[in-house]
């Protein structure tokens, strides 16, 4: 087999290849990191095909003049980091709102002055298809910098068929223009639009299902199917409709849920057999041993809480004792999270929800590829996996989260080619 290109020497690669990759990993299980010392990775093509100490693996493999050798010394190497809840693609920045939130103004005030979704939701519906993704191409370029190599998106700022299909279409060009993998979710349940407010919700629920759903579906422009489950948002009976409309049109399932009341929305999630539910900052504990015996992942978002002065974090200790598969996210947005820096929420991770160093970055790869659907093709350092790695300026895994808001990345690695090198 030709090798295409070796790394060599790092001193630590971080593998998750427990099984394979092939399983994400649940509650204690996220600290069993697969740890090689003075290791090295071989790519053929766009795969890995081995991995192990260098000294072995330089005996093991053929390799000839051509073979691209990167020297890892004094590095860290681990797969490629996966942010598994984003919301790229809109128009305009909010940052005169966070400025009104810091002054104290009330939501109301905000969305007055043009704050809140429904102002992201006007400015992104006149939008062209192009803006969309010159803004967000940006933003693809920031995660990548930061050691995403995969990043889910949504749509949800259109609310309308028309625009959520342009938003889903600007995704679509996007994952397949810019070095980053890109998993597209439909987000029409995002928020009522203004149109359909005061009465006309159920008219709303209406559309997505027998409009919105089916057309996306075909078009092929959708993985998943998100909603919004939250008190004065989308009830669990309108989630419950919509989820169920996806599931006939073979969309996966994700949920926003119990982040600012506990609803139940994450135990509905798990009945509904959801890929992910994210958030959970309110789960109840009912909530917490319904997902922890499932295999939905609880993907938590610490940025939002901290964004957003909410004082309270999401329950990750109790999640991971009782044996769930717990992931971390951006939630990268212009309102509540405005980053692209998961290692900075990895950080956030270990100082406010006390997930420990292994914890974190089992959440931030493997199973965060398990959250978007990806768990045999991405997420740890496995032969027949796909190449998608990060290197970083560390000697040590713990530096990540611990020199937090400091930018690490050395290279990146893409579909076994250098995407990036510092
Ligand atoms: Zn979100």
């Amino acid at each position: 087999m030709k090798i295409n290109t070796l790394i060599v020497g790092a001193e630590q690669l971080l593998t998750f290849d427990d099984f394979g990759g092939r399983v994400p990993l649940h509650g204690h299980k996220m600290n069993e990191i697969g740890i090689v010392e003075k290791g090295a990775v071989a790519i053929s093509g766009n795969d890995i095909v081995a991995y192990g100490e260098t000294h072995d693996l330089l005996s093991e493999l053929e390799i000839d003049g051509e073979t691209k050798i990167i020297d890892a010394k004094g590095k860290l190497v681990t797969p490629g980091l996966v942010d598994s809840h984003t919301h790229p693609v809109f128009s305009g920045t909010r940052e005169a709102e966070f400025a009104m939130r810091i002054r104290g103004k009330s939501y109301m005030e905000i969305a007055a002055a043009g704050g809140g979704i429904l102002n992201t939701a006007r400015r992104t519906r006149s939008a062209s298809r192009e803006q969309m993704a010159s803004d967000a191409s940006r933003y693809l370029a920031w995660m990548l910098g930061s050691g995403t190599t995969t990043a889910e998106a949504k749509s949800g700022y259109g609310l309308s068929l028309e625009s959520e299909m342009a938003m889903l279409q600007a995704i679509k060009y996007l994952g397949q223009t810019e070095k980053i993998d890109l998993v597209p979710t439909f987000l029409g349940a995002h928020e009522f639009p203004e149109e359909f407010r005061g009465g006309g919700e159920d008219d709303y629920i209406a559309v997505l299902c027998d409009e919105m759903i089916p057309k996306i579906a075909e078009s092929e422009l959708a993985k998943f199917c998100d909603v919004f489950c939250e008190a004065g948002v989308f009830s669990l009976d309108q989630t419950r409709r919509i989820c169920e409309r996806a599931k006939e049109f073979d969309l996966g399932i994700k949920l926003h849920a119990d982040e600012i009341e506990p609803m139940g929305g994450t135990e509905l999630g798990v009945e509904l057999g959801a890929v992910s539910i994210d958030h959970m900052v309110e789960v109840s504990q009912l909530g917490i041993e319904r997902i922890a015996n499932s295999n939905t992942v609880a993907t938590l978002l610490p940025g939002t809480s901290m964004f957003l002065n909410k004082g309270k974090f999401a329950p990750a200790r109790d999640l991971i004792e009782a044996g769930a598969i717990v992931a971390l996210a951006t939630d990268f947005n212009p309102g509540s999270s405005p980053t692209t820096n998961l290692p900075l929420i990895m950080s956030l991770a270990c100082a406010s929800m006390r997930m420990t160093p292994e914890e974190v970055w089992s959440a931030a790869t493997i199973n965060a590829a398990f959250a978007v659907g990806l768990g045999d093709k991405i997420g740890s350092i496995s032969p027949g996996k796909q190449a998608d790695l990060t290197i970083w300026d560390v000697p040590d895994y713990r530096q990540v989260p611990y020199f937090y808001g400091v930018n690490l990345m050395n290279t990146v690695v893409k579909n076994g080619r250098i995407a990036l090198r510092k």
